[in-house]
């Protein structure tokens, strides 16, 4: 059976890695900073994407650039709405029906918003979106499953006095705290505000999630927060592996209780490992590879993001996720930033698809991984009927290919 560009497009499919801010639609971003008189390197798609978002990076930071511009036009209600609402129509536009959307609350509240505002902006663009989408007659007859989504909630593992109105705020309560407890109560503090978000405000946030730099920022600076996020039953998912060792894996699921990483690419690279109590490194990552497995931790794999942003990586083929896939790990086709990655759920899929030399059986597990392993916001029994019409839909559309 050969695999298309057109089938994958028609599949059910998720994405359960996915960055508000840095899959914005570039159009978007130039109405939004004219409108706010945001100044921009550039005020044409082209431009943008010669100065700022580019075909690659040199580093994680290079990269992580990316999101100072997106961020500036993101301190307000409207234009957070906006943004949420066009990133799932732009899902749902190439087949993809279940979305997890991530974003740093603490990095646009503090000046117009607070921090509950800011859930609520992304949530009311993400639920028309949905009703949208939901009211169609194929939706509604059940002929096709719905679209759906959650949020994550990432803390920052790093940031500065200037990165929000907010972060601000937090620096000058705290000024005699060192900076690493900052971070720590900062994601601490955010983790209070989502359960009160869902419990009070009925918004689907569904995880908690540790963003931005990794070297030299651990998760375990993040361990009150993810402690707070258990005892309130709330998903867990770590930035993990990306820019550094298997240590900060392991780290995300024995002290955080990760239930997913957000990347993982380091995982079977003993070179990466720094800690020197750490004497056998085989061991070590062979341990933790079984231990990964054994317990269904999943992995988001972000293929293009992955590709731009590690300089070890030079070749598609040569991307951990083979290896992933051999030791039947638990894995997600995910775009991490539709934007600044320049791509899609279907391009993330296909590149994988071609580049591994995935097999129908392969495939159909995959993109089941992704509807089973999500941190859907309904009950238990709906999840199931959910995933089940999803993957007999699966069928249904590949049925004419095989
Ligand atoms: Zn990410």
């Amino acid at each position: 059976m050969k695999i298309t560009r057109e089938l994958v497009a028609k599949l059910p499919k998720t994405d359960l890695h996915l960055h508000l801010g840095g899959s914005m639609r570039l159009e978007t971003l130039i109405d939004l900073a004219k409108k706010d008189r945001v100044e921009l390197p550039s005020f044409t798609v082209q431009g943008l994407r010669e100065t700022v978002f580019k075909e690659s990076y040199h580093t994680l930071e290079d990269y992580l650039k990316c999101f100072v511009y997106p961020g500036a036009v993101m301190q307000k209600p409207e234009n957070l709405s906006r943004i949420a609402y066009e990133l799932a129509v732009d899902n749902q536009n190439e087949g993809v029906r279940y979305i997890e959307v991530r974003f740093a609350p603490q990095r646009y509240a503090g000046g117009e918003m607070d921090l509950p505002q800011v859930l609520e902006a992304v949530n009311d663009g993400l639920n028309r979106a949905r009703r949208e989408f939901n009211s169609r007659e194929v939706i509604v007859s059940g002929r096709e499953p719905r679209f759906d989504y959650g949020i994550i909630a990432c803390a920052m593992r790093y940031f500065t006095k200037e990165s929000s109105m907010y972060f601000k705020g937090i620096f000058s309560v705290h000024a005699h705290s060192r900076h690493d407890r900052i971070f720590g109560l900062a994601s601490f503090e955010l983790t209070g505000a989502i359960v009160k978000a869902r419990r009070e405000k009925g918004i689907p946030v569904v995880a908690i999630d540790i963003a931005g730099r990794e070297k030299g920022y651990p998760p375990i600076h993040h361990r009150e927060a993810y402690m707070l996020a258990r005892r309130n039953f709330l998903n867990k998912t770590v930035h993990a592996g990306e820019a550094y060792g298997p240590e900060s894996i392991f780290q995300a699921i024995t002290e955080l209780g990760a239930d997913r990483i957000g990347h993982g690419t380091s995982l079977f690279n003993p070179e990466a490992i720094s800690d020197p109590a750490i004497t056998d490194r085989q061991r070590y990552v062979d341990d933790l590879v079984r231990f990964i497995a054994d317990r269904r931790v999943t992995i988001e794999v972000c293929l293009s993001s992955n590709m731009q942003t590690d300089p070890e990586l030079h070749r598609l083929e040569d991307h951990p996720f083979r290896r992933m896939m051999s030791n039947r790990l638990s894995c997600t086709i995910c775009t991490d930033n539709r934007t600044v990655s320049n791509t899609t759920v279907t391009d993330e899929v296909l590149k994988a698809v071609n580049a591994f030399n995935l097999s129908y059986a392969q495939l159909k597990s995959l993109v089941a991984y992704g509807f089973k392993r999500s941190f859907f916001p309904h009950n238990y029994r709906k999840k199931r009927a959910y995933v089940k019409q999803c993957m007999d839909y699966f069928e249904e559309v590949t049925a004419d290919s095989i």
